[in-house]
């Protein structure tokens, strides 16, 4: 890996150049390189990685971007065993926390059951997500039945015409600001559909055990992008955002502050919003402008509290809470072992977190966790938080919040190749979209479909 270009190293030619160092491009760059093709990955940040980020509290490394990963994501489970990276069980024993509407109370399962009413209302609103999520095509959802109708509301307004209750709703809100970094009037009714589809289904999108929270990597998500990119060595340029890139008939030109690379075809693996950074010659069709100025990414931030010992797991907590009051909406156990530390972390909501100082941020975080877990949570051993929507260099996460109509009017441009270039990363996936694993088949795939146009190119003579 090379960490710090030099201004004018100039006129690096290769077969392929990937943009972008996160699973996607990784994953595309391992898979060229494999069958004996030239690359260079080039990534705009001083890292690997992308949406995978390492932290540490109590010097316990933890994800501070992408963590869990289900059984069925064989495609990030298969990279990282190769890598020599590891999994282990997400804790989910014991009850978990509900604070809503000011009252805690515990519970056990996925669903709170709040009361009787609750449930069944909950049980009629996934009945009618599930109807609708099995019309959605995961490849094109943009052509489903219905895709106009599906995409000119939003989530939170087809909640709204389905009368669902405060508690549903609650539960509604939460998936929506993990799964899409927004609230749910804020993100296409069509576009939460296919995410959930990709997830499969709204079970599998919410359960731990059996679900997408079933395991967390021992290493971190981060160790396994850095791991296989120090096995591609000098192929990653690191700290060197592409600014441009324009194309011929015999390939393509890949402008950076460092110079230019020359290759026969670009796979981009920047989110749609990203790709909006780089200056396309000849420019992107109209269909692709509009998904690269729509698809605007939505914000997450994730805080975590170290203590000696996980002191919940001996009341008969689970580390588990879900709540609609303050910054803090929900958190999970992801202490090393039973004997400590013990780690909590928290997804924080960014409009009532980011924009406080990291003293500030802290404080709210522990007087929720006090609320949650009681006194003991007052006095953490250390802590640590990230902003996503912060981020100096392709800020957002975890995945696009895409408003009503965006879908429908861009959505085909996710994956449609531009002449030589050709897009990857977990939002062009079909199944398993918004996912490391769904980074992970992007990059692989688009790997594949130009490697056979390099074969292609050479038996029909095309010069070099
Ligand atoms: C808080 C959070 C929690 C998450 N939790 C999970 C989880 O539990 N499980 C899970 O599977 N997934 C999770 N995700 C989603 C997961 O991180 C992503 O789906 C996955 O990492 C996307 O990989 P990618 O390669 O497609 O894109 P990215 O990781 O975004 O990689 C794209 C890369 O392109 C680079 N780039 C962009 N523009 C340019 C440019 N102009 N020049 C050069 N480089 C450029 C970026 O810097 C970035 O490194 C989470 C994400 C976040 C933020």
């Amino acid at each position: 890996m090379s960490a710090t270009p030099e201004r004018g190293s100039t006129g690096t030619a290769v077969d392929v150049v990937v943009v972008g160092a996160g699973f996607a491009g990784l994953s595309a760059a391992e898979r060229l390189a494999g069958e004996g093709r030239s690359v260079l990955v080039v990534e705009g940040r001083d890292r690997v990685g992308g949406r995978s980020l390492s932290g540490e509290v109590a010097g316990v490394r933890v994800d501070l971007g992408a963590t869990w990963v289900a059984r069925r994501h064989t495609a990030v489970r298969d990279l990282a065993s190769r890598v020599g990276c590891s999994t282990t069980g997400q804790f989910d024993q014991g009850r978990n926390v509900l604070w809503m509407a000011g009252r805690r109370r515990t519970y056990s399962g996925t669903v709170p059951k709040v009361s009787p009413a609750a449930l069944v209302d909950m049980a009629r609103v996934q009945t009618a997500l599930n109807k609708l999520v099995a019309s959605v095509d995961v490849d094109a959802a943009w052509e489903s039945p219905g895709a106009g109708r599906l995409d000119a509301v939003s989530f939170g307004e087809w909640l709204d015409r389905k009368n669902a209750l405060p508690s549903t709703r609650a539960l509604m809100t939460v998936v929506s600001k993990v799964q899409w970094g927004c609230t749910p009037g804020d993100v296409s009714l069509l576009h939460a559909l296919r995410y959930i589809r990709a997830a499969g289904g709204i079970d599998h999108m919410l359960d731990v055990e059996g679900g997408q929270q079933q395991d967390r990597f021992v290493e971190t998500t981060q160790e396994i992008a850095k791991r296989l990119a120090d096995r591609l060595g000098d192929s990653v340029r690191l700290a060197t955002p592409v600014r441009r890139i324009a194309q011929d008939g015999h390939g393509v030109t890949v402008g950076t502050d460092f110079g230019e690379v020359h290759a026969r075809y670009a796979i981009v693996t920047a989110p749609p919003a990203h790709r909006a950074d780089i200056e396309f010659d000849p420019a992107l069709p109209e269909q692709a402008e509009g998904l690269s100025r729509t698809w605007r990414m939505g914000v997450l931030s994730k805080a975590f509290a170290a203590y000696e010992e996980p002191f919940w797991r001996a009341g008969g907590l689970s580390g588990e809470a879900l709540t609609d009051t303050g910054t803090v909406f929900i958190t999970f156990d992801v202490s090393p072992s039973p004997g400590g530390p013990g780690v909590l972390m928290a997804f924080c909501d960014p409009r009532v977190f980011d924009g406080f100082d990291p003293e500030a941020r802290r404080g709210r975080v522990i007087r929720q966790l006090v609320d949650l877990y009681g006194p003991r949570a007052g006095t953490p051993i250390d802590y640590t938080d990230h902003c996503w929507g912060s981020e100096p260099f392709a800020p957002g996460g975890p995945n696009p919040a895409v408003a009503p109509f965006a879908t429908v009017s861009y959505g085909k441009a996710l994956t449609e190749p531009h002449g030589r270039i050709h897009w990857a990363g977990t939002e062009t996936a079909g199944e398993w979209a918004g996912t490391m694993n769904g980074a992970v088949l992007t990059g692989q795939r688009a790997a594949e479909r130009v490697a056979a146009l390099l074969s292609r190119d050479v038996r029909e003579g095309a010069p070099r």
